[in-house]
């Protein structure tokens, strides 16, 4: 039997009805694993309740508690679900409850204590969706499949980097081999949690923001399956984001390099670090909508028919620019190694990147760390600017360093707007620059009529 790994991100969780109509499109697919993510906005409830237990704000933790009970509990009755998951998913809000408590005790929130806090919502609605889907196998083929509720962490084993944990790939595959390989007889069919993971000594870790479509890859490398699918709530990865621009249209196939830099450098549908494990074992994945099960969805593969010069392209709001510069570079060596061991050292994850003899500009996410320490070090070394409130526009698409007039093609269309950095040569898939914040949708809608249509 074909090994299908389908994962639902929150929103196809988001109520009794969602998770019915994800329990189907599953049962239609004949998803072999099906991968879940927390009902939609209760991993932000967890963090907002981890901060205010450890903020020591009693009345709002309790306010949240019952909140994120309560939300699982109607699910839970407008399921119907059966008492064994009613029983699991009491455990589990008790258990919320308690943790919740102690960290307003202890006034203190760990990263090991904010994973076990966040993995609550991939268990409580991995556990209700169990559920769902037994109702929905009951309806259509009684008795042929049997559904089981899988922890993910008896599996999904990663380091100790709690909030960012890496898996160990090797021990993941050893153990879809020996825990969950009876999928490919076509019997039996295993939910389980995206997102979450588990040290070699037994503690929960969360693989990042967004992680559960990496979960759902993970496995499917693990399984070495036949395809991945994502179900979330847009028709599949668009040409750009329909938000900022009503005429981008769903792409039918990218290849897994394109999309890559598409999902890096801002495509939300699908988070980054998934195409890693598919691309590894050359597994297809399909983003497509549980909503609107019919439409056809994007695949990402190896191979694909078409290469058009320009493909998609996406806007990456919240861009810090760091430019150093010293005359001490001028014909030296390893400054760029000391700038960036710095970096290193503090964790920060550079985008892009320019340099002249004596300067080096590099851009980082508003989301990551820049403390003073950071900049006090990176100050000791060269003169340090700042600039903030930037957007990174990126045009993805094939033999972008070889197409003669290109870029003569994009600055003329946008010849008004200031460009303040150009990313070009590295990549035959990209064209990167960024542009003033303000400006990013104008220009996103400029390019898209220009160059897709
Ligand atoms: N629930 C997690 C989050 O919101 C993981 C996911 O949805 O992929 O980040
Ligand atoms: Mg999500």
């Amino acid at each position: 039997m074909a090994v299908i790994i389908s994962k639902f991100g929150g929103t196809s969780m988001g109520d009794a009805q969602c998770m019915i109509r994800s329990a189907e499109v599953s049962v239609l697919r004949k998803a072999s694993v099906v991968v879940v993510s927390a009902t939609s906005g209760t991993t932000n409830d967890l963090i907002k309740l981890g901060e205010l237990a450890e903020a020591g704000y009693l009345p709002e933790v309790e306010a949240l508690v019952s909140k994120i009970h309560d939300r699982h509990i109607r699910i839970s009755s407008d399921l119907a679900a059966d008492q064994n998951s009613v029983y699991q998913v009491k455990t589990l809000l008790s258990e919320m409850n308690s943790i919740a408590h102690g960290i307003y005790l202890l006034r203190d929130c760990s990263p090991k204590a904010k994973d076990v806090l966040m993995s609550l919502g991939e268990r409580l609605s991995s556990v209700l969706f169990t559920s769902a889907l037994k109702t929905v196998y009951a309806k259509n083929n009684p008795a042929q499949v049997e559904v089981a509720w899988l922890d993910v962490r008896d599996v999904l084993k990663t380091d100790d980097q709690f909030g960012k944990a890496k898996p160990v790939i090797l021990e993941i595959s050893k153990l879809c081999e020996s825990k969950i390989s009876d999928v490919r007889l076509g019997k039996k069919v295993y939910v389980t949690q995206g997102f979450i993971g588990q040290t070699s000594s037994g503690a929960t870790t969360t693989l990042g923001r967004g992680g559960s479509d990496y979960s759902a890859a993970l496995l499917a490398e693990g399984l070495k399956a036949d395809v991945c699918e994502i179900w979330t709530d847009v028709a599949g990865v668009a040409t750009t984001d329909p938000r900022l621009c009503p005429e981008a249209v769903v792409i039918e196939e990218i290849s897994f390099k394109e999309m890559s830099e598409l999902a890096t450098f801002g495509a939300k549908v699908l988070h980054p670090a998934t195409l890693l494990p598919a691309l590894r074992q050359n597994i297809p994945v399909l983003v497509a909508s549980s909503f609107e099960p019919k439409k056809p969805g994007t695949w990402v593969r190896k191979e694909v028919k078409s290469s058009p010069l320009i493909r998609a392209m996406a806007l990456r709001k919240k861009q810090t620019l760091i430019t150093l510069s010293t005359p001490e570079m001028l014909q030296t060596h390893g400054f760029l190694f000391q700038i960036f061991r710095i970096f290193n050292q503090h964790k920060i994850s550079i985008d892009a990147i320019t340099t002249s003899e004596i300067s080096v500009t590099v851009t980082i996410d508003a989301t990551e760390n820049l403390t003073d320490v950071l900049l006090k070090e990176l100050s000791d070394m060269a003169e340090v600017k700042v600039e903030k409130d930037l957007s990174l526009i990126s045009l993805i698409g094939n033999n972008i360093i070889h197409t003669p007039g290109l870029a003569k093609n994009i600055f003329n269309t946008i010849e008004d707007v200031n460009v303040r950095m150009i990313c070009y040569g590295a990549s035959i898939h990209n064209f990167c620059f960024l542009v003033d914040e303000a400006r990013g949708a104008e220009v996103i809608q400029r390019l898209h009529k220009k160059f897709i249509g």
